[in-house]
């Protein structure tokens, strides 16, 4: 028998629209491109919103239509996720960080009609330009004062499409599963791959974030999405802000730790959320002002595993670690890392501890761990696993990508993440590794992430990785790599020496190499596939 309820379609539009009508102090405050701060509230939001949906129907926009941004964390960025999906069209993000070719092609694959950019990126454009689609229109998001004189001919100017537009709309009907937003993968392995969103994936994932984080996602907080919007819809935020009436403050370009410090400080930010490294840069300025910025409480750390050593600085200095995990192709977050009330009397290490996993799934996200054969493992916490996932928003499939289709899921339909993990009985998720970063020395394995999270705990390391060298006796050995503060190195014998306190002999790094600097991926992550590149040739000191 089936029920008797209504069955309204889940639609994006219906997240700004109850946010202008039911948080009128929640605001969104922008460092622009153009050099100062913009203040906003989301009813004016909504009007702007239906003003640019209108200049977009006007350029022709159809349901289905993929719209691209090349766009920092900003109010008209914000105001482009509502007006693009709002209509049926689909808000393709693109990560400015990408290489011109990998730029090049998910632009190609994806068909854009349309791309806004912000005024930074224009000279890049200018650039890519003989090799863009040719029938690409560029919007510039700024007001004609500010428009670039340059050699792209035929920008449109982002303030006048929006002008004399009504600021009311009816938003169209439409089946909760049109797609709305489409977002590659960096591509690490071949061709960048993309996660098509449906508005019913958004709203429920908003809702899955909302409850998950409730000790942030309120009205009255604010929070600092340091994770861009072209990162995966900068984990939710943009949808789950307006849905719980809690304000954003947008960066804008600057993202290192003085101008983090500084905003944050200003602006009385309560929860910042973002990938490691960028807050190893607000670390350093935190230690160098000797205090937080004002109204800190909350930093949510994902997108690669956060070091133990960060975990236990912030916990410190009275600042909540949320220590997530997803993926794009997850909407993205799959895990958090919040802990339960009664965890509230567990001591400082005890605390970290939990918090070095990655937390529990969220509701809505199923988890499983396998061996190779596919058998599932137990959750015992400590039987590593391939790590597979289900749920309302994980992809179905990538778009138009039947190669990478062939490859991505199980018999039974689960979505192999690449990660190994164990999961203990209480659901806690610890992700050992990515699988092409375990190291495998003489048929076992060795976890580069556990190696670096003791590395990282050395006063004188800001980043390191460990990455496999071929090895003709072993197949692979680890090798360490070091990026030193202003203090110089720490000695070779001393992190070997930390390392052997946790670690079998067979599992210490053979040797150790420093860099000024470790290669960052486009969503700022250490990049080990460039590392396993430049040093692929690299001679074991002491071969094992
Ligand atoms: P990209 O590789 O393009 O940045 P994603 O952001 O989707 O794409 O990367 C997802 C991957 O990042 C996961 O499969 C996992 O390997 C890694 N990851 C994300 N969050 C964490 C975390 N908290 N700890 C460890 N690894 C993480």
């Amino acid at each position: 028998m089936e029920g008797l309820m209504m069955m309204r379609p889940l639609k994006i539009a219906d997240l700004l629209e109850f946010a202008a009508s039911n948080f009128l102090n929640g605001e969104i405050v922008s460092v622009r491109t153009e050099g100062d701060i913009h203040r906003t509230t989301y009813r004016e939001t909504a009007k702007r919103t239906a003003q640019l949906a209108h200049g977009l129907l006007r350029l022709g926009i159809n349901v289905g239509d993929r719209i691209a941004t090349l766009a920092w964390n900003g109010y008209r960025h914000l105001e482009l996720y509502y007006a693009i999906s709002g209509i049926g069209a689909v808000c393709h993000t693109i990560n400015p960080r990408l290489s011109a070719e990998q730029m090049l092609y998910i632009i190609h694959h994806a068909k854009d009609r349309l791309l806004f950019t912000d005024i930074t990126f224009v000279p890049m454009l200018e650039k890519l330009s003989p090799q863009l689609p040719p029938d690409l229109r560029i919007v510039v998001m700024t007001d004609r004062a500010h428009m670039p004189e340059g050699s792209l001919s035929g920008l449109l100017c982002y303030e006048e499409l929006l002008e004399g537009q009504p600021d009311q709309i009816d938003w169209p009907d439409f089946p909760e599963e049109t797609a709305a937003g489409l977002c590659y993968t960096s591509g690490t392995t071949g061709n960048p791959k993309g996660t098509l969103y449906t508005h019913r994936s958004t709203a429920l994932h908003a809702m899955m974030v909302g409850i998950s984080l409730l000790n942030v996602l309120q009205a009255g907080r604010r929070i600092l999405p340091v994770v861009p919007l072209f990162h995966v819809n900068a984990w939710g935020l943009p949808y789950a802000a307006p849905l719980t009436g809690a304000s954003l403050i947008f960066p804008g370009p600057k993202l290192d730790g003085k101008s983090l410090f500084d905003l944050m400080d200003r602006k009385k930010v309560y929860s910042a959320w973002g990938v490691p490294t960028v807050w190893l840069g607000l670390q350093a300025q935190i230690k160098a002002e000797g205090r937080n910025p004002e109204g800190f409480a909350d930093v949510v750390v994902g997108g690669s595993a956060a070091p133990r050593s960060m975990i236990e600085a912030f916990e410190k200095s009275g600042i909540n670690v949320c220590h997530a995990w997803g993926m794009t192709e997850m909407s993205p977050i799959g895990t958090q890392g919040n802990l339960p009330i009664e965890a509230h009397s567990l001591s400082l290490e005890e605390r970290v501890e939990a918090k070095c996993s990655q937390g529990r799934r969220v509701f809505g996200v199923d988890l499983k761990i396998t061996d190779d054969d596919g058998n599932r493992l137990p959750h015992d916490g400590k039987s590593p696993g391939n790590l597979y996932v289900r749920g309302n928003t994980i992809t179905s499939g990538y778009f138009n990508d039947e190669e990478a289709n062939r490859e991505a899921f199980d018999a039974e339909g689960w979505f192999k993440t690449g990660d190994v993990a164990t999961i203990d009985e209480n659901g806690f998720l610890m992700i050992t590794d990515r699988a092409k970063d375990l190291i495998k020395s003489g048929g076992e394995w060795i976890s580069s992430l556990d190696l670096e999270n003791v590395v990282m705990s050395h006063p004188k390391v800001v980043s390191c990785a460990v990455i496999a060298v071929p090895h003709e006796k072993w197949t692979e050995r680890p090798l360490l790599i070091v990026q030193s503060g202003e203090d110089g190195d720490a000695p070779q014998e001393e992190l070997l020496e930390m390392l052997s306190a946790h670690f079998a002999k067979w599992q210490l790094p053979d040797d150790v190499v420093y860099v000024e600097n470790l290669p960052l991926t486009a969503t700022g992550k250490v990049s080990k596939l460039t590392l396993r590149k430049q040093f692929a040739g690299h001679t074991l000191s002491d071969p094992a």
